[in-house]
């Protein structure tokens, strides 16, 4: 083969290529890169409370589960003392808050991640975490790190990072799609479940730690 048809070949070769790479910028700039700020938020929501108490099992509520683990994964990140790092929470009290109101303070405070705290309930057993119908990366690393964790911990079953909703893949949980920040939702179990209530009741101050471990790791702090 002369030079000359060696320089015909190549050029399209190489027009693909730039083709491909300029793709590959643009997809990256455009926000599926999670970039760490100098100050880290972390917005941590107990679901449900007041007098709306979630799932209810035997007299047990969920709204009551949540903010008991919201509170010890504070307490948790807190005690990592990083003066970089401040946590935020939706409620840490009984009171009830409209989804909307849950996701405007997290955005308003340019929270860096938001993490929901939640019970399964309907027959089931196991931990699952929940990211949105896009489930693009930053979001689903949060959410991998946490469930992992605490796969560790031990988990009566693993369920794993989903993707959507229980009843809908193409539809995300409220304060997962409408948060700016990566976002996901922890189900810690189900709470008809007497097995699963007795490992988090057991277990509670692991979980709480694995929790906070996962969020350490996504803002590379662990
Ligand atoms: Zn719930």
């Amino acid at each position: 083969m002369n030079k000359k048809k060696l320089l015909l070949l190549a050029l399209p070769v190489a027009a693909v290529l730039v083709a491909l790479a300029v793709v590959l910028v643009l997809r990256n700039s455009s926000g599926d890169r999670f970039v760490i700020p100098d100050h880290i938020v972390i917005c941590l929501d107990a679901g449900h409370g007041g007098e709306d108490p979630g799932a209810v099992f035997e007299g047990r509520q969920e709204k009551n589960d949540n903010l008991n683990m919201v509170l010890a994964v504070r307490d948790a990140l807190e005690r990592e003392g990083h003066e970089n790092l401040t946590v935020i929470l939706t409620r840490d009290q009984d009171i009830p808050l409209e989804l909307e109101t849950r996701t405007d303070f997290a955005n308003k405070n340019d929270a860096t991640l938001f993490i929901s705290i939640h019970r399964n309930s309907g027959g089931g057993q196991g931990v699952e975490t929940w990211v949105s119908a896009d489930g693009l990366r930053p979001e689903t690393d949060l959410a991998t790190y946490i469930q992992n964790n605490l796969k560790d911990v031990g988990v009566n079953k693993d369920r794993g990072v989903r993707k959507g909703t229980a009843s809908n893949p193409h539809a995300s949980y409220y304060v997962v799609g409408n948060t700016k920040m990566p976002a996901c939702l922890v189900e810690l179990g189900f709470i008809d479940s007497r097995q699963d209530n007795a490992l988090l009741d057991e277990q509670a101050d692991a979980y709480a730690q694995v929790i906070a471990d996962g969020i350490l790791q996504m803002v590379e702090l662990k």
